[in-house]
């Protein structure tokens, strides 16, 4: 298995109980991917912090409703602790090349040694590449720059003037923390977004003990799945729960007190085609503190003092935090995969990344992907998707080794999915605009 995220470790869970020996491959030297990588001001997650854990560990002392990223780095420290799993992984040993050959995987790592492998799960994750904004002059800039996946802890912000450039779900939770801590702080809003602004309370003594009651966990981890699976529809469907949920969430914006900020900041995209970002801190009446600015002008080029705005006017800044998000489409590349008879995974994508059900790929025997292309679609937190997904792919490894055959999805069959995706696509609000789920080259697969 290629990564110890939240889903290599996940799957890792799943073999140790079927009894598969199995090794995990991580590039870096600690586990919990995403959640090792980002450690921004503001951080946490947007789901409830009980849909974000395994279902094999429920964690009953979250300390808020939805739980800062250091909560959940350190509960994914622990589980691997109890669960013996790091006995499993390799760090600082990243997969650079995957051949398909004589029925099974021949890997080649960073470190030049090679192994073989029966079967090849990719658990890379997708917001996994940062990407730098393609302004120019930015590799001139004299102060200090970072992208929100690598914030730089060393360099104090207090005094300083801080830009931040980007308004998806890190920036607005940058720009509002910042805000909030009393950062001189400019937000650079290109598009301004649908925010859902929501309280995170902290968690009570008598809830986290309530929840260790018989069955009182298991009833309300169930009923709240279902509430979501209900609420959710207006993302997969048209109607008035759309036009009711745009209501809702602009009721902050609203009530702001400056008008032309207000204005700035109103979203003229449709509601949920792009990831509605999580504010708990009110990112509305944060822009207003004195503070705090808000840019929408279009951004011209970046100078070593600071950013030059399209009508010439230079914003100084001493730190520059690019929260310009990830290359969502990259999954396990760079790495070198080649499946069965020579076929590589650029040749596969070359017109845009697909998959069978999320999980696997025609010509790709014995390989399977977690959140693998059509997977990240933001209704239903993560770890729901993983129990599906590596249930199936363990029975799908069951049925090859019963069959002592290698399994890959036929054509005809990825064919039929993704007609059936295609096909559905138009109703549900991810068509609506651009955005991190649709590359900008996926326009014959979708
Ligand atoms: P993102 O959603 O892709 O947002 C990138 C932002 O950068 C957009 O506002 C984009 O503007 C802007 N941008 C990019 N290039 C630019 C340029 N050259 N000039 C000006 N602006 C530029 O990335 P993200 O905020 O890192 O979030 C990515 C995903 O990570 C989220 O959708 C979510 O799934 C996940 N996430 C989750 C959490 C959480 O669980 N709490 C927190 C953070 C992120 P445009 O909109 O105009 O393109």
């Amino acid at each position: 298995m290629i990564g110890a995220g939240v889903s290599g470790l996940f799957m890792a869970e799943r073999l140790l109980r079927a009894g598969i020996a199995f090794t995990v491959y991580e590039k870096a030297s600690d586990l919990g991917g995403t959640w090792r990588d980002n450690t921004y001001p503001g951080l946490f997650v947007d789901v409830l912090s009980r849909q974000y854990e395994f279902p094999f560990r429920p964690n009953f002392d979250w300390s808020r409703k939805f739980a800062p990223q250091p909560e959940i780095q350190a509960y994914l420290l622990q589980v691997a602790r109890e669960r013996g799993w790091r006995r499993h992984i390799r760090f600082d040993t990243e997969v650079v090349e995957a051949v398909f050959e004589s029925g099974r995987w021949r890997l080649r790592t960073s470190d030049g040694q090679t192994d073989t492998v029966d079967v090849l799960i990719s658990a890379t994750g997708f917001l996994r590449e940062p990407k730098l904004p393609d302004i120019a002059g930015r590799e001139g800039f004299a102060g200090t720059a970072f992208h929100s996946a690598r914030w730089d802890h060393g360099v104090a912000l207090e005094g300083k003037r801080v830009g931040v450039i980007g308004s998806g779900a890190s920036g607005i939770q940058i720009a509002e923390t910042l805000a909030v801590s009393g950062t001189d702080v400019t937000h650079f809003v290109r598009r301004p977004q649908w925010i859902h602004v929501r309280d995170n309370p902290r968690s009570t003594l008598l809830g986290r003990l309530a929840l260790r009651l018989p069955f009182a966990y298991r009833f309300r981890s169930r009923q709240l799945w279902r509430w979501l699976g209900g609420m959710d529809l207006w993302r997969t469907q048209p109607g008035l729960a759309r036009d009711a949920v745009a209501l809702e969430l602009a009721k902050p914006l609203e009530a702001m007190h400056d008008p032309e900020l207000r204005e700035k900041l109103r979203p003229r995209m449709p509601v949920g085609c792009v990831r509605i970002p999580k504010s708990d801190k009110n990112y509305y009446a944060a822009m207003e503190l004195p503070n705090a600015q808000v840019e929408v002008r279009r951004i011209e080029r970046i100078e070593p003092d600071g950013v030059c705005m399209e009508d010439g006017t230079l914003l100084g800044f001493d730190v520059l935090v690019y929260a310009t998000g990830f290359d969502a489409q990259a999954y396990m590349r760079p790495m070198r995969l080649i499946g069965a008879d020579g076929v590589s995974i650029e040749e596969c994508w070359k017109n845009g990344v697909f998959s069978y059900r999320g999980v696997s790929l025609p010509d790709f025997p014995n390989f399977f992907m977690l959140y693998g292309p059509f997977s990240p679609v933001n209704n239903v937190p993560i770890p729901i998707g993983l129990d599906q997904q590596t249930d199936y792919i363990l029975r799908v490894i069951d049925a090859a080794r019963t069959r002592k055959a290698v399994a890959a999805p036929s054509r005809e069959a990825t064919d039929r999915f993704v007609s059936d995706v295609r096909r559905k696509l138009p109703d549900t609000v991810w068509t609506g605009c651009p955005n991190w789920y649709r590359g900008e080259g996926d326009t014959e697969i979708l």
